[in-house]
């Protein structure tokens, strides 16, 4: 009965399963991650054993679940996934260890949510491929060690810090994502119109990945919206004029902001007069949960050098003050 766990509760950008790369080849990007997993890939068939342990870090949408999918296909074995908050209690992971076959990936999404409890019976399967089980209540109770098939674990999530130092000491290979550049996500977006059968002028791939906010994700979502306002424009082809006229649309700006990052920039603006301000007050502020504004609002806000994060709190740099069309108030004023 480990289905539950399995199919959990997938993304609904899943609807673009379609356009997931399928091969090391394939993924756009992340040069550095690619090249190392390369090397480990070939030099773990090489010696005819699974992959060591890999740990996915970095904000959503960067392609973390693809990476998983990816090693388990060259590495040419089965792919399993799940996610921290599907497994509530520490016999569902042994479920799920117990059913892997021989060198299956096994693929943890937000793995920092693991129950403590849980992640406990992790370490010894990461370490020894070996289960330690309680049998028996009380004085008569004794643990009895179970050997698990070989197998990857593929952990994600979004800061390697979320992680307790003895999961993420476990993991032989860290790899953390980047933002994609301009250039990367136009290849992205170009090969999602292809897989759409949409025809786009580099200019359209151009604009699409410009506002992207660096994440293949939002790209792949923008290139749809896009495409429905060309179709209601009788559009054959997607240039650069559609697209932005879209993209206003939906409001995104043309460094990719969406509303929620103009409200974020526009609190510390208008209400902490550039900041600092803690983070805790912007949740409160914003009505957003504290992890959302950390793992998904600020990481590309600070890309940009529009914010910074201090020991004190938020500020906003001279470059957020002039997104916003406003002037830094002048020092020692207030
Ligand atoms: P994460 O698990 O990090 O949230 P996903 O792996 O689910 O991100 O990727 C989100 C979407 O972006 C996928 O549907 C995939 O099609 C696309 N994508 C991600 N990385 C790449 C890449 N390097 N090249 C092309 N498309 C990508």
């Amino acid at each position: 009965d480990t289905d539950r766990l399995l199919a959990s509760a997938r993304k609904p950008e899943d609807i673009d399963a379609a356009l997931r790369p399928k091969s090391l080849d394939e993924f756009v990007g992340q040069k550095a991650a690619r090249g190392n997993l390369r090397v480990f890939i070939a030099a773990a068939k090489a010696r005819g054993d699974a992959l060591d342990h890999v740990l996915l870090f970095g904000p959503p949408g960067l392609g973390k679940t693809t990476l998983a999918q990816i090693v388990a296909r060259e590495m040419g074995v089965g792919f399993r996934a799940t996610s921290g908050p599907v497994i509530a209690k520490s016999g569902d992971l042994a479920a799920l260890l117990t059913n892997l076959e021989d060198g299956d990936v096994l693929f943890i999404d937000e793995i920092h949510r693991l129950a403590p409890a849980v992640e406990e019976v992790l370490y010894p399967a990461m370490e020894d491929r070996a289960l330690d089980l309680m049998i028996g209540e009380g004085p008569s109770a004794r643990s009895v060690r179970i050997d698990l098939p070989r197998f990857t674990l593929v952990g994600a999530t979004t800061r390697q810090g979320l992680l307790t130092t003895p999961l993420r000491d476990r993991f032989g290979i860290p790899i953390r994502l980047q933002f994609y550049t301009v250039d990367e996500l136009q290849h992205v977006v170009r090969r999602a119109a292809g897989l759409l059968h949409l025809e786009i002028a580099d200019d359209g791939a151009h604009e699409i990945a410009k506002r992207s906010r660096g994440t293949p994700r939002i790209a792949g979502r923008l290139l749809r919206r896009v495409r429905d306002f060309a179709n209601v424009a009788g559009e054959e082809t997607v240039h650069a004029d559609v697209a932005d006229k879209a993209l206003n649309r939906l409001e995104v700006d043309h460094l990719g902001l969406d509303a929620m990052d103009r409200r974020y920039l526009r609190m510390i603006a208008d209400i902490y007069k550039g900041g600092p301000v803690g983070v805790e007050t912007l949740a409160a502020g914003l009505s957003e949960p504290r992890d959302t504004i950390e793992e998904v609002i600020e990481p590309y806000l600070i890309q940009l050098g529009l914010i910074a994060r201090t020991a004190r709190g938020r500020c906003l740099n001279g470059l957020g003050w002039k997104h916003l069309g406003l002037d830094p108030p002048s020092n020692g004023q207030d």
